[in-house]
């Protein structure tokens, strides 16, 4: 396997602002924001991305939505967020290791661009 940024981030090697951490989920915050609240939330075990989820790791998947939903409530989000994989290159997926942007504190269009 490649190098992966986000391996690195749920080994402690690489410091990351945490919001939420167990032995299996992390958030914390994207490093380049693109809403005045954006945070990932990410399996700390390497899964490549939504197409790499089954039955051995949907668990973990459920779990995050869990974590997302709590961290919503405790950022205060309540007029409404964005979730977002970015799934492969079409995607712009460009760090190749599961995780959900979650995005909050404007308006976000629909379709997306
Ligand atoms: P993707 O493009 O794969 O959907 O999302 C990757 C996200 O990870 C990007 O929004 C990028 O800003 C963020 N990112 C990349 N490297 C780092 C890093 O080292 N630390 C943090 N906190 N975010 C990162
Ligand atoms: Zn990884």
């Amino acid at each position: 396997m490649d190098h992966c940024v986000f391996c690195d981030i749920a080994d402690g090697k690489l410091k990351a602002k945490i919001l939420y951490k167990d032995e299996k989920i992390m958030a914390f915050y994207d490093l380049e924001a693109v809403a005045p609240i954006h945070f990932l939330v990410m399996s700390r075990a390497h899964i490549v991305s939504v197409k790499a989820i089954n039955k051995e790791n949907s668990s973990t998947v459920s779990g995050i939505f869990e974590v997302i939903a709590a961290l919503a409530k405790k950022l205060e989000l309540v007029d409404g967020f964005r979730v977002v994989a970015n799934s492969g290159k079409l995607a712009g997926q460009t760090v190749n290791h599961l995780h959900f942007h979650v995005l909050g504190g404007r308006v976000f269009e629909w379709p997306p661009g």
